[in-house]
């Protein structure tokens, strides 16, 4: 069922927000640049994680279908370089990291995109997406490289909308004696002799292949030759961007590539820059060990929009903790009425989602509508509304129930906890006095304790 909203997106390609027509309603196709597979990701990378997401799951509000890939990049020189001074295989570190990725990710409530393509294993795909670009003379070969020449395209810039020579100036674009003009960019890269076994064998000889090609081979492949939206961080508009759609436009003629380009801001620590150097460089692993929980570091990102930069700093994680605790105590009731059973709580507010209850759309998820506004969308959150309509908009955006009510239970003190068990204890051997005495005290420390149908008890902060 297409639900009847309206959603508009900034383009990167046309400078304004554009009412969002797909290709085909029944099936959204949306590629989202994803991480190379070299170290742990840091909080930067999270935030296109969870921006991503958020549209992800708009998009599967709205439409019945959406077919989201994210590619993983698992070849890449930082990646040979950690593994020549580790030892490691480039398989077992790749590998890893990915896992890191997915558990990561995981953290802050975000859906497994539908598809998530590796580099090393869509080879024949650029292969040919190689060949097509020499065959029609918009690339070339020069001392064992494939070339992209971006002068034999003229659409080269549309995305950025800057000069070729302005971009060149402001990017770190590798110079070298045999390009020829310095904007020109490698599609195939040889591998030294002595560094054969980083290398795939190539009808160009050993080598590797650009950072560029495996995201225009990957999402052609997977999405076809036009979809509907293409995501990555604001980094990535030039030059990464700006040469996928010069090389999969050339290479399949008639094809425009990505119709929406979505780029989401950058993030700073403290004011600044993230950097190894300044040492403010921050591992969303990081976090979670220092005891901030995932849903937390979720809503800091959403509390502002995702084409303005974010500043990480106490502060806004202590703002996005006691607005998620206060969320946990509204939909508290809500969960008392599934009598705690968070699966059955946390399913009828899926089913409403996906049925034609939601038909009524008001005016919250309008908001989130208007090129993904979150921060305004969190703020609608606290009017008053049936507990279960706010259940949905909570889930919308990857809070379920069960994931507010466990981040509130998540508040009470161990020493509060152990009162309870106390309590347990003594109501098993009948002594109601004492037992009745410890649940005033836990009162009188701003809990309730509830007694469950097959034994044991609930605590709850009382909110006022
Ligand atoms: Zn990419």
């Amino acid at each position: 069922m297409i639900k009847p909203l309206d959603l508009y997106l900034y383009n990167t390609v046309t400078k304004k927000k554009d009412k969002f027509i797909p290709k085909d309603q029944q099936n959204i196709t949306m590629y989202v640049c994803g991480p190379t597979v070299y170290d742990r990701p840091h909080i930067g990378n999270i935030r296109s994680a969870v921006i991503y997401d958020v549209l992800y799951r708009l998009l599967n509000f709205i439409y019945p279908k959406v077919t989201y890939v994210r590619n993983i990049t698992d070849i890449d020189d930082k990646i040979i370089n950690i593994v020549k001074s580790s030892g490691q295989s480039i398989k077992a570190l790749t590998e890893q990291m990915t896992q890191f990725y997915e558990d990561d990710t995981a953290e802050v409530q975000c859906l497994q995109p539908t598809i998530a393509p590796r580099a090393t294993t869509h080879l024949n795909e650029m292969f040919e997406m190689i060949k097509n670009l020499i065959d029609l003379g918009h690339a070339y070969i020069a001392e064992g490289h494939v070339i992209f020449s971006i002068e034999s395209y003229s659409g080269y810039g549309e995305l950025s909308r800057r000069s070729v020579d302005e971009m060149i100036a402001g990017a770190r674009v590798e110079i070298a004696a045999f390009k020829k003009h310095p904007g020109d960019f490698i599609l195939w890269k040889p591998v030294a002799v002595d560094e054969h076994q980083y290398g795939f064998d190539s009808p160009w000889g050993r080598g590797r292949p650009g950072w560029h090609i495996e995201c225009s081979a990957m999402s052609t492949k997977h999405l076809g030759k036009d979809f509907d939206i293409h995501g990555g961080g604001v980094d990535l508009v030039f030059p990464h961007h700006e040469n996928e759609i010069a090389q999969a436009v050339c290479a399949n003629k008639g094809s425009r590539f990505a119709k929406t380009w979505v780029h989401n801001g950058f993030l700073t620590v403290n004011g600044e820059k993230m950097s190894k150097s300044l040492n403010n460089f921050i591992l969303l692993r990081d976090l979670i060990d220092r005891g901030i929980s995932g849903p937390v570091i979720r809503y800091f990102y959403l509390m502002t929009h995702y084409r303005k930069p974010i500043d990480f700093n106490d502060n806004a994680i202590h703002t996005a903790n006691k607005a998620l605790n206060k969320l946990g105590s509204i939909i508290e009731p809500l969960v008392k009425e599934y009598n705690y059973d968070l699966e059955a709580c946390d399913l009828a507010v899926s089913d409403i989602l996906n049925s034609s209850k939601c038909e009524n759309i008001d005016e919250s998820v309008e908001i989130l509508c208007n090129d993904i506004n979150t921060s305004h969308f969190l703020t609608r959150l606290l009017i008053p509304q049936p507990l279960e309509h706010l259940a949905m908009l909570c889930s919308l955006i990857g809070f379920k129930p069960s994931i507010l009510y466990l981040h509130l239970q998540c508040e009470i003190a161990p020493s509060i906890l152990e009162l309870g068990n106390k309590r347990e204890a003594l109501k098993e051997f009948k002594d109601w006095n004492a037992a009745d005495a410890i649940r005033d005290e836990i009162i009188a420390q701003g809990y309730e304790i509830m007694d469950q149908k097959g034994g044991g008890f609930k605590i709850n902060k009382i909110i006022n």
